[in-house]
């Protein structure tokens, strides 16, 4: 029987994923976030579901489970890890959401609800869904991500957000069989630099900074991007400092050490970094060799105030980690040099440079990775230039979807 499926959100676009799947005698839902951005996008509101299935906890993959379980009486399964992380976003949101005055689609009393339902699942064990059988496998995106591989008549798998090659925090993901394959498709048409030069440029680069006498700022999302940075800084002879939520998300790493590539890597950087807990230590850290801290792309957080520090101070830098989406504070700062603080836009004389320490795999590692699956019908998702990745699996003999949000489709 061929599965039916839908896009709430996510389809054609990178953020607020939520895939709808009519599986024999089950509704599935597998993953149900929200875009980030200003004002916040959410999805389509999910028809009633049997169970759902969570990736990885970045918000635009579990950002609205506690909005679906307050309406649902429903199992989410994940990994124990991504449940702790999923926790701390959403209460997180909750308080950003209430900061900036957007109405937020869930309370705290619904994150309560929401934590009760989460049904853990290692790598490798199985789950029901329906008449399906479902195993997880490691994304190798950030510690935790799961990839479903669903077993019926035939085998589907949906990847969530993958990175094939390994990094210092988590060990890349293998190609799993399957006649159906739901792959991301976020650099579809791109690929990242070598990592190794990205992260020798990138200490020359802290070098070069601290010995004209500035101080590096290192603006990093919390989650995997943090722990990969300290991971990399390590091994250095630099002062580096840690402030914002990646703090919280060290904790919640350093209590679940199997889904981090080295346990004991991970405990000696979080434990040769110093973390930033109160004025004092954060007037400190401000005059370091390095702060890393958040948010990744300039939009809140503590960042912005060791930024304003900095803004006139040429021999300083801001050295960006990460993809900065179209709108976001940090976008604004590459392209024009000016960024917002406090709802004023102001000249940035420092040094910023972007470096990519991408999760993801590029366009020829999906490429590699689909053909490693070797399915018969490929669904492209998250992604906002599918059609270039599309037609190069086209190529290569692939049956390949592109279907919108709200479309339904069937493989
Ligand atoms: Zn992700
Ligand atoms: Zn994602």
């Amino acid at each position: 029987m061929p599965l039916e499926g839908e896009f709430l959100g996510g389809g054609d676009e990178v953020g607020r994923l939520g895939i709808l799947l009519k599986c024999p005698g089950a509704r599935v839902l597998f993953d149900y976030g929200i875009t980030a951005s200003d004002p916040p996008q959410y999805p389509a509101p999910c028809p009633p579901v049997d169970i759902m299935f969570l990736t990885h906890s970045h918000l635009d993959h579990c950002g609205m489970i506690p909005w679906l379980t307050a309406r649902n009486d429903i199992n989410v399964v994940s990994t124990s890890i991504s449940r702790e992380i999923g926790i701390l976003l959403m209460d997180d949101s909750i308080k950003i959401g209430a900061a900036e005055g957007y109405p937020e689609p869930y309370t705290s009393a619904d994150v309560k609800i929401a934590r009760r339902k989460f049904d853990e699942i290692q790598f490798g064990d199985t789950s029901q869904a329906g008449k399906m059988t479902v195993i997880a496998h490691s994304a190798g995106h950030i510690p935790g991500a799961t990839m479903y591989e669903l077993q019926g008549k035939r085998t589907t798998l949906i990847t969530g957000d993958i990175h094939t090659l390994d990094t210092r925090l988590v060990a890349g993901a293998k190609p799993v069989k399957c006649d159906n394959l739901i792959m991301e498709s976020t650099y579809s048409g791109r690929n990242h630099p070598a990592r190794l030069k990205t992260e020798y440029a990138f200490l020359k680069k802290i070098e070069e900074v601290n010995q004209r006498g500035g101080t590096a700022i290192i603006p990093s999302f919390a989650v995997g991007r943090t722990q990969e940075i300290l991971l990399l800084l390590k091994d250095s002879r630099f002062d580096f400092w840690l402030d914002g939520m990646g703090k919280k998300v060290n904790a919640i790493y350093l209590r679940y050490p199997e889904f981090v590539r080295s346990a004991k890597r991970l405990r000696q950087a979080v434990s040769r970094t110093h973390e930033v807990r109160n004025v004092h230590a954060r007037s400190r850290a401000a005059q370091a060799d390095v702060v890393v801290t958040t948010s990744g792309m300039l939009d809140g957080g503590p960042v912005l105030g060791y930024a304003e520090n900095i803004r006139n101070d040429p021999k300083s830098a801001i050295l960006l980690t990460g993809y900065q989406v179209e709108g976001s504070n940090g976008r604004k700062l590459i392209e024009t040099g000016y960024m917002e603080f406090q709802g004023v836009s102001e000249k940035v004389n420092c040094e910023v440079l972007k470096f990519d320490f991408s999760a993801h795999a590029g366009h020829d590692e999906l490429l590699a990775f689909a053909k490693g699956c070797s399915p018969e019908k490929i669904v492209l998702m998250h992604g906002d230039q599918r059609e270039i990745l599309a037609g190069d699996l086209k190529a290569q003999g692939f049956e390949v979807h592109l279907p919108k949000n709200g479309e339904k489709w069937t493989i």
